[in-house]
């Protein structure tokens, strides 16, 4: 088999050692003889398992005391209403800069007034909006770090007055965040986490218990919270997964060396962009995206032939996103350099 170079958004690509290490386990779990997949979660061996990857994730992003760390199912399109439901009592601020942030602000909606501080929504959400302001009386503010359908990236997070909540799906583990500017972190996996099927909550507990409405067990964080986020069975696999993720990024530097990787890979393409002139990137340049990279052909009638070269260097996956059109080039953590090598090599050699 030729090399695949995996541009994938979103179920993207994991460590090859990660895969190794999941095909070990679904053979024969921390040497119990059995497979993950039929072993109990309360069991000491998948208990190691969660306590390991909650203390390697508490390592990773130097999270500080006071904050609890659940792995929940539903995705992170259920966390837009399940942070709603535990923190809108009166009003929800929302920083809306892509569909994510629009499908987060729809759920808040259903629990109380929703306001919007700013959006981009004017320009098909291809720039990060600057100098809003976030209402005091507000419960909490929440953002979308990384906007991973049109490629634009919060590059600094705003002094918020207020709880600051954020989906940071596609971009967590990518650079330094100072947890503490946070109350909530959530983050699908299936970007640069781990596989699909598990979402990482990271939650100050003194933000939880304020509403004065009815929570259901599994919508309530305090409930996860108090069972050691085995209130039901958690994704089990998704997890162990996972922390094969962690285990590689801690063993190849942690997250200082995840961000080198990103900026080499970041500007290596964007520097093609720019010089190329058969390309234009779409997003605004100060707001560029380190994770997605969205681009257009400038003469779109080229774009069955180059979509030929492309697929013909075992490239997969840069189709872009079908309300932006164009390409995406979705660089996660596991990316390889040589990926954006060969994608860029494509680019420069194309039609000369
Ligand atoms: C992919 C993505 C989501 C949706 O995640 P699901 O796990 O499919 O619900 C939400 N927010 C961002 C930023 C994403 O990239």
């Amino acid at each position: 088999m030729t090399k695949v170079h995996n541009f994938s958004a979103g179920p993207s690509i994991l460590p090859q050692e990660a895969i190794q290490a999941c095909v070990e386990g679904i053979q024969n779990f921390s040497g119990t003889g059995l497979s993950l997949l039929e072993v109990s979660h309360r069991g000491k061996e998948f208990v190691r398992v969660v306590e390991e990857t909650q203390a390697t994730i508490k390592e990773l992003m130097d999270i500080p005391e006071g904050y609890e760390i659940l792995f929940l199912g539903g995705g992170a399109s259920m966390q837009f209403l399940m942070v709603a439901y535990n923190l809108l009592e009166n009003k929800g601020a929302y920083l809306k800069t892509g569909v994510w942030a629009a499908n987060a602000v729809k759920e808040a909606k259903l629990f109380g007034t929703v306001d919007v501080v700013a959006s981009s929504e004017d320009a098909n959400y291809n720039y990060i909006p600057k100098n809003y302001v976030i209402p005091t009386d507000a419960d909490y503010f929440h953002c979308t770090s990384n906007n991973t359908i049109y490629g634009s990236q919060m590059q600094s997070f705003p002094e918020s007055p207020v709880t600051m909540v954020c989906d940071m799906s596609s971009d967590i583990l990518s650079r330094p965040v100072d947890v503490s500017k946070f109350g909530l972190i959530y983050a699908g996996a299936q970007k640069n986490m781990g596989p699909a099927g598990v979402t990482v909550v990271i939650v100050k507990k003194d933000i939880l218990g304020k509403v004065t409405r009815q929570i259901p067990s599994m919508m309530n964080y305090a409930v996860h919270i108090k069972s050691e986020t085995m209130f039901n069975t958690p994704p089990v696999f998704p997890i162990f997964a996972m922390l094969q993720n962690l285990k590689w990024v801690k063993k190849v530097g942690g997250v200082a060396e995840m961000q080198r990787r990103a900026e080499e890979r970041a500007n290596l393409l964007y520097n093609e962009i720019d010089q190329n002139p058969l390309f234009v990137g779409t997003v605004a340049f100060e707001d560029r995206s380190k994770m997605n990279v969205c681009f257009l052909l400038n003469d779109t009638s080229l774009e069955e032939k180059f979509n030929a070269a492309w697929k013909a260097a075992g490239i997969s996956g840069i189709v872009g996103h079908r309300s932006v059109g164009g390409y995406r080039a979705s660089m996660y953590n596991a990316l390889p350099m040589e990926s954006v090598e060969a994608l860029v090599n494509v680019m420069r050699t194309f039609n000369s």
